[in-house]
């Protein structure tokens, strides 16, 4: 599909420019159309992939802001996107939305700007396009805290309202042992990149190539149509190395069991990738509708294998909308297969962050009252018998 991404805070924008990068990578063409947001001076100086005339600085003139960004402050990272509505609206002009098939936008909950803005551009969306809102966004780890954890659920209900569908990735589930926090989130943000990258782009190809049964964008919008939440799942192989020109590799089933069929091969590789780390864990069969797609040399790529494979995630995701295609890439060293679950009802860590939220909202009225009440003995004397000037 032909996309417009717009990444909106912190978090936001580096997950855009991962995608970006894949892209170059990998000879893809996705996002015809980039920008990204934030409150931050110093955050939007970061991505390497995306052009300076797209990025837009919100909230300079804000008193609380100031180009500093919104210190973790959801209402402020609402409210400087509203008073700069404008300034994102005529970012948006530049856009050829006739281009694109759907416009993505990424954030991270757990912030001010991300969790606050997010929402307000997408409702602008809304109003100025037809095409589907899809949203992308980061569900803090519990590590965070409480604060994170209540910005990302009330976040949550605004982008899950507003968006068509909303792709999650949560922290929690991909924080690794062993690395400081900024190596988890490039690994992380590359992991995601590479899932979202490969199930958008799916059937974008060179229009030389013959792909009879390639996966067409209609499918994947039809799939992600659900309104509601989505993960999802990957897997690949290594079928060459460099300088090699072999498929011989996977053929000899060294990569897949060995001896398998092609088309059991297939089947596998879509079975590791509904088993893997999903980027929401969740109940897989409490999925409304699923897709898989298949990337990789064509040859490689047997029909039937995808066939069966569809076949079992209707049974997994106990649903009859599974659709499925492949993603001709003839030069590609790896296969893989990407899936998709969409509107997965199932998913504990969401209810997690729920809780935590509410202990922490309750625990922020209780401090407000209590901080009133002890400046209010500090400034009084003990009988109440003074009285302020004015
Ligand atoms: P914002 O700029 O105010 O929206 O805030 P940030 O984007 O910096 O952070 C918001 C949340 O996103 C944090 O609470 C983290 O949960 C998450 N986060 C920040 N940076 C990254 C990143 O690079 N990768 C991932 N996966 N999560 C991140």
């Amino acid at each position: 599909m032909k996309l417009a991404t717009i990444g909106v805070g912190n978090a936001g924008s580096k997950i855009i420019d991962r995608m970006l990068e894949f892209e170059e990578e990998t000879g893809r063409n996705l996002c015809r159309h980039v920008l990204v947001i934030n409150s931050a001076r110093t955050d939007l100086a970061k991505p390497d992939y995306v052009p300076e005339d797209r990025r837009v600085l919100i909230g300079d003139t804000h008193q609380k802001a100031k180009g500093h960004g919104v210190g973790g402050d959801v209402e402020v990272g609402a409210e400087v996107a509203k008073h700069d509505i404008d300034e994102i609206r005529r970012a948006f002009d530049d856009v050829e939305i006739h281009e694109v098939d759907a416009i993505l936008v990424a954030a991270g909950l757990g912030g001010g700007t991300g969790s606050g803005a997010g929402p307000v551009v997408i409702d602008e969306l809304q109003k100025m396009y037809d095409e589907p809102v899809y949203g992308l966004g980061i569900l803090p780890g519990e590590y965070e805290g409480g604060r994170p954890a209540l910005n990302a659920a009330r976040s949550l209900q605004s982008f899950v309202r507003k968006v068509d569908n909303f792709i999650a990735f949560d922290n929690d589930a991909w924080r690794a042992r062993g690395q400081t926090i900024e190596e988890g989130y490039e690994q992380m943000n590359r992991e995601l990149a590479i899932r979202i990258v490969t199930l958008l782009a799916a059937g974008e190809i060179d229009e030389s190539e013959v792909a009879e049964n390639a996966m067409d964008s209609s499918d994947i919008m039809r799939t992600l149509d659900t309104d509601g939440v989505s993960s999802i799942g990957y897997a690949s192989t290594a079928i060459r190395e460099e300088g090699e020109g072999l498929l011989d590799r996977f053929r000899n089933g060294e990569e897949l069991e060995a001896g398998a069929t092609d088309a059991a091969k297939i089947k596998g590789l879509v079975r590791r990738a509904v088993n893997s780390r999903l980027t929401l864990p969740c109940e897989v069969s409490s999925a409304d509708r699923a897709l898989v797609v298949l990337s990789g040399p064509p040859e490689l790529i047997s029909r039937k294998g995808i066939e069966s494979a569809r076949q079992w995630i209707e049974q997994e995701a106990d649903t009859v909308e599974v659709m499925a295609g492949d993603d001709p890439r003839p030069n590609s060293p790896e296969l893989a297969a990407v899936v998709l679950l969409s509107n997965v009802t199932e998913t504990p860590r969401i209810k997690d962050i729920q809780s935590q939220a509410v202990d922490a909202q309750d625990k922020i009225e209780e401090l407000e009252a209590v901080r009133e009440e002890e400046i209010n003995d500090l400034i009084t004397d003990d009988d109440d018998k003074l009285d302020p000037v004015v």
